[in-house]
């Protein structure tokens, strides 16, 4: 029998061609019946939740007993913690109570109880408290997991490479992916610049997302294509077309790496302007990519990721260890590291989330109700900074207070190391540009700052009013939209009559349609994930300054985002096109 062809469209977030098995993987919650039970099978049932608490502590054991030296200290600590509160007596007691006092199934029971005390832990006036319900809730679904037999949470041990189906990662189960393993990632929701979609990139993993209810519509070990050149996926291919992927595929290999081998990785113009290509990284581990691209160094160290998927934040003395390696590897390169910016789409287990969490409590504003965390992270910055190039950039500056507050905090840190006589280097201070306010104010944030960097992901997010991580209107989201342009301006202009270097360090300049706007309107420092820069390199070299001024001058005038790529095309498609078509961009005619 042959199994009928599908397909279905999403976003191509990392460019690639796949061809595969799925693996998925869903992280729902498990579903539970409420059942009556006969009160001569109340002590079975108690038995089984007994079983049920055994059973998932051993599975805890074995992990931890598995765990290599390598594995680090935090990850020992929180497999511990869990072995802790599966035996928690709180939890154990209020179900055992419920099964006996409602004469319920242990799994209503557990869920009913574990309910309870979350609710219980969140309304405490204590954060400690508060911080505490998420671990429970998890801790619960573990329970009742192995009680139902259902599906684990965690990623799935890939033996094989396979096509990773998902609803969605949070960043830190993404910062598990491998490229080894995964040959591609397809997820239900998520946008171009969703923290998924940029770690893909970063791996080089092609990714497809926000293609709605593809966890409901593929199952494991169905055959599909991920083409993300077209934002496609293909369930039970054609062999034809299969052997068609193939070749695209191996085409997009061949050309990345023509692109790696072109001679001595020039970073200038047609006419010979020079412009840094800087790396976007979000964990160590990508540091290996950035050596290879040759990078002029990090542009943008999202310092967030270290604090995702564990139950305390790093310590002052590991994020000391962490940076000073990364600063000492990259030296005499600078590392700008971004100050955490948790929140929104980055939410640590311990956070709640707010009605609007991209204009709630994120990155700056985190740091202003816990100073502590804030302040931790800069002592730790100061002292790396004794190992390299060190900058200090904060996110999610939102006015003159902002930055102002931020250095206060970074003043603090100084003193703090001060009195206690330790070594400490000195640092540059950058803000973000990302949120329209700061653009507006750059003037005002020019004299507080030695640098600017500006994150189209979130301005662009803030100034179009699109949420970025919504696939429902991910397409409205374009950073070559001339309101945002007009932003980047305005942004360049303050900056240079300032003296104070600007780059661009959002998905923007990874684009290369978007190359040429860029440089044509001033930029000369551009940092990406690694895995863009011997395209953008590419593209610098095939447009002079002079013509990009002119096409930014009139890309300004445009009424819209297609507009300016029809400008773009109708300009460069003859130096351009190949490279466009080889990301699998089309433009508007
Ligand atoms: C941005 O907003 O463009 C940016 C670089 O930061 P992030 O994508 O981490 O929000
Ligand atoms: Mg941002």
């Amino acid at each position: 029998m042959t199994l009928s062809r599908r397909s279905y469209e999403g976003i191509g977030a990392s460019p690639g061609v796949a061809i595969g098995e799925v693996v998925v993987f869903d992280r729902q919650n498990v579903t539970v019946r409420r059942r009556h039970v006969a009160a001569d099978a109340v002590e079975a049932e108690i038995e089984r939740l007994e079983t049920a608490m055994a059973e998932a502590r051993r599975e805890v054991e074995v992990v931890l007993e598995g765990l290599s030296d390598a594995a680090g200290a935090d990850h020992r600590l929180l497999l511990q913690t869990q072995l802790l509160m599966l035996g928690d007596e709180m939890i154990s007691s209020a179900a055992t109570d419920a099964i006996r006092g409602g004469r319920i199934n242990a799994e209503w029971a557990l869920r009913q109880s574990v309910d309870a005390i979350c609710a219980r832990l969140r309304s405490a006036d204590d954060a400690l408290f508060r911080e505490r319900a998420d671990d429970v809730h998890n801790v619960g679904e573990h329970l009742l997991r192995a009680l139902t037999g259902q599906r684990a949470r965690t990623l799935p041990a890939l033996d094989h490479p396979t096509i990773l189906v998902a609803s969605d990662l949070t960043p830190a189960e993404a910062a598990h992916l491998s490229a080894s393993r995964v040959l591609a990632l397809v997820t239900d929701s998520g946008s171009a610049s969703s923290h998924t979609a940029i770690l893909a990139r970063a791996l080089q993993i092609p990714a497809v997302v926000g293609v709605a209810d593809i966890t409901r519509e593929i199952g494991p070990g169905d055959t599909v294509i991920v083409d993300a050149m077209r934002g496609e996926v293909v369930v039970h291919p054609d062999p034809e077309e299969v052997e068609e992927a193939r070749a695209r595929g191996e085409r997009f290999e061949a050309f990345r790496e023509r692109l790696r081998d072109v001679e001595a990785r020039a970073r200038e113009t047609a006419d010979g302007v020079r412009i840094a290509l800087l790396a976007n990284i979000d964990l160590e581990m990508d540091l290996p990519h950035v050596k290879h691209e040759g990078a002029d160094g990090i542009g943008l160290y999202r310092t967030e990721f270290l604090y995702l998927d564990r139950s305390a934040p790093p310590s002052e003395d590991e994020q000391v260890l962490i940076y000073g390696r990364v600063a000492r590897r990259m030296a005499p390169r600078p590392v700008v590291f971004r100050t955490f910016d948790l929140g929104a789409d980055k939410m640590p287990n311990a956070m709640r989330r707010g009605p609007n969490p991209a204009l709630g409590l994120r990155a700056l504003r985190v740091a202003f109700e816990r100073p502590e965390l804030l302040v931790t992270q800069l002592r730790a910055l100061l002292r790396a900074a004794a190992s390299g190039q060190v900058r200090v950039m904060f996110p999610m500056v939102a006015s003159v207070a902002d930055l102002r507050r931020a250095k206060v905090m970074l003043e603090t840190a100084r003193g703090d190391l001060e009195a206690q006589g330790a070594t400490y280097g000195p640092v540059m201070i950058g803000s973000m540009l990302e949120v329209p306010s700061a653009v507006l104010m750059a003037d005002r944030l020019a004299p507080e700052c030695d640098f600017f960097s500006v994150g189209t992901n979130d301005l662009t997010q803030y100034a179009l009013a699109v949420d970025r991580g919504d696939p429902r209107v991910a397409h409205l989201a374009s950073s070559l939209d001339p309101a945002v342009l007009r932003l980047l301006q305005r942004a360049h202009a303050v900056a240079e009559a300032h003296g104070k270097p600007i780059s661009v360090c959002g998905d923007l300049a990874a684009d290369p349609v978007a190359t040429a706007v860029l440089v044509g309107l001033g930029y000369r420092s551009l940092s990406m994930p690694t895995a863009a820069i011997p395209l953008v390199a590419e593209a610098l070299r095939r447009v002079p300054v002079p013509e990009a001024e002119e096409v930014a001058r009139e890309a300004l005038e445009q009424d819209g985002a297609a507009d300016v790529e029809r400008l773009v095309a109708a300009r460069f498609g003859d130096r351009l096109g190949e490279l466009w078509r080889e990301q699998g961009i089309e433009l508007p005619r």
